[in-house]
């Protein structure tokens, strides 16, 4: 059996760690495994390099329902993505008038808790790309997926290699997807193109020193204002070797040392985006420092004295999918669904799609038999694939959505508004919270072997 998956980011590494650990339980002996991850980026196709999009906006942070899915996947790579970054138990929202007018926990209370872990980009992909061997990720261009004989589809290449044919192809290739043309009928048109949201981010990295005494370790903390939103939080850049102090980082506990750097990121509304070329970056550092000279903050103004701006990220979406697979080629991560930056979530979706993913290929491969052939039990899964994470990536976006509007520009009532709007949040018990309950309660490999358990129920197994 052939899996090809095209594209090394986050999401395309875990899909490949994840079926690489159920399927060969699950198929028989005779039937050969075979993977190809195609990446188009040279550096990511080697050890030690992010792509570009990979290593855009500078830290991610994973929150609780993310790192479950990674200590399902194992439990050693998840210890070293905690390691490697800086855990924080809450957000603490303030407005740009220096009041903190909500604290929400960032922390999964069960035995023992998660907290959500910060770390650079480069950094977490870093970890993943360590767990997949060399020789399964080839340096290539997908052009365009079509059908091969049999109805198998096969993968084209940008520089006219010749076609390969595989029995599943996952289309990992992020917010521009092209294996995502061929889920929604579009061949080389895309009818569904990525959306850009009318906001832009720019980031960074700062010494922690830098940010004095206030600095509040733990804390990730959000600030709004009438003319956008700043972020900062912990975060440690050192290389592996000097990170000692923070090899015993656990998820269940705030590091008792403060981190040696801080992330930090800016939100802001722009209705059109400069042309690549015409990018004045002396301009956007003047008007980022102009947007939030106002802001009472001390630490937010260090940060904006002291930044340099070279790169700014617009936020693109997937407008939502009719679906996310169509024959055996199936959509996972950015390319299904990016989310506005604001959820906090695209990484921890990517991993929860592919832990769903690999659990049901791996449920109805078991079955395969005389009766069931492999396309069959490929068709089983992805149906059930898209039934079960769609409606909950939905519900992420739709709270992305209204996160995202609130880095907007607003006039003073809005501005009021919006702090009325998160101190009641924050004052809700978090048993009344129905969005935090979703998020955690319902965490996706419980969810399929809920799923697989009523259905072999359903046939009196
Ligand atoms: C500024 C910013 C901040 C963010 N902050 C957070 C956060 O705090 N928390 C969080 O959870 N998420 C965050 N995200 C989102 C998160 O980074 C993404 O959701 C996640 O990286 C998606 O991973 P992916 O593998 O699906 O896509 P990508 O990372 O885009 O990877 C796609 C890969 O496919 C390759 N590829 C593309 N086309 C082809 C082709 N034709 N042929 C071969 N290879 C191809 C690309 O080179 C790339 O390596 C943020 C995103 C941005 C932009």
């Amino acid at each position: 059996m052939k899996i090809v998956i095209v594209g090394a980011g986050i999401s395309g590494l875990t899909t490949y760690l994840f079926l690489k650990k159920l399927l060969p339980l699950a198929l028989p002996p005779s039937i050969p495994l075979e993977f190809v991850i195609y990446e188009k980026h040279h550096a990511a196709a080697e050890k030690g390099h992010a792509s570009g999009s990979t290593t855009v906006g500078g830290a991610l942070g994973i929150a609780p329902n993310g790192l479950h899915v990674l200590r399902d996947l194992d439990q050693h790579l998840f210890q070293k993505v905690v390691a490697q970054g800086y855990s924080v138990s809450h957000f603490g929202m303030r407005n740009a008038h220096g009041w903190t007018i909500a604290r929400f926990p960032a922390t999964d209370f069960s035995n023992p808790p998660i907290h959500t872990v910060l770390i650079s980009r480069q950094k977490f992909w870093d970890c993943l790309r360590e767990s997949v061997p060399d020789d399964t990720i080839v340096h290539a261009n997908i052009s365009e997926v079509a059908c091969g004989e049999r109805q198998r589809p096969r993968i084209k290449f940008a520089d006219a290699s010749t076609d390969v044919e595989a029995d599943l192809i996952i289309g990992a290739d992020g917010v521009r997807s092209v294996v995502k043309r061929s889920v929604t009928g579009d061949g080389e048109q895309d009818s569904l193109p990525a959306i850009f949201e009318g906001l832009v981010g720019v980031g960074g990295f700062i010494p922690a020193t830098t940010l004095g005494q206030n600095y509040p370790s733990g804390q990730l903390t959000l600030t709004f204002g009438s003319h956008g939103f700043l972020g900062y939080g912990p975060c440690c850049l050192m290389p592996e070797a000097d990170q000692s102090q923070y090899g015993s980082n656990r998820a269940d506990r705030i590091p008792s040392t403060l981190a040696n750097d801080a992330v930090w990121w800016s939100t802001y509304q722009l209705d059109h985006l400069p042309e690549t070329a015409n990018i004045d970056f002396e301009d956007i550092k003047a008007q980022f420092q102009q947007r939030h000279s106002n802001f009472k903050d001390p630490i937010i103004q260090t940060i904006i004295s002291n930044v340099n701006i070279d790169s700014i990220y617009p936020t693109w979406t997937t407008p939502s999918l009719p679906t996310w697979s169509d024959s055996n080629v199936v959509l996972v991560g950015d390319a299904a669904h990016a989310l506005q930056t604001s959820s906090g979530q695209g990484a921890s979706q990517a991993l929860e799609d592919a832990q769903v993913l690999a659990m049901l290929l791996a449920h109805y491969l078991r079955q395969c038999n005389p009766e069931l052939q492999i396309e069959n039990g490929i068709s089983l899964a992805l149906k059930q694939y898209v039934e079960l994470r769609k409606p909950r990536v939905e519900r992420i976006a739709e709270r992305a959505k209204i996160m995202g509007d609130m880095k907007r520009k607003k006039g003073m009532v809005e501005e009021w508004v919006t702090y009325f709007f998160i101190w009641a949040m924050g004052v809700l018990p978090r048993k009344w919270n129905s969005y935090d309950l979703f998020l955690l309660g319902e965490l996706p490999g419980e969810k399929v072997r809920e799923f697989l358990a009523g259905e072999d129920e359903g046939r009196g197994r």
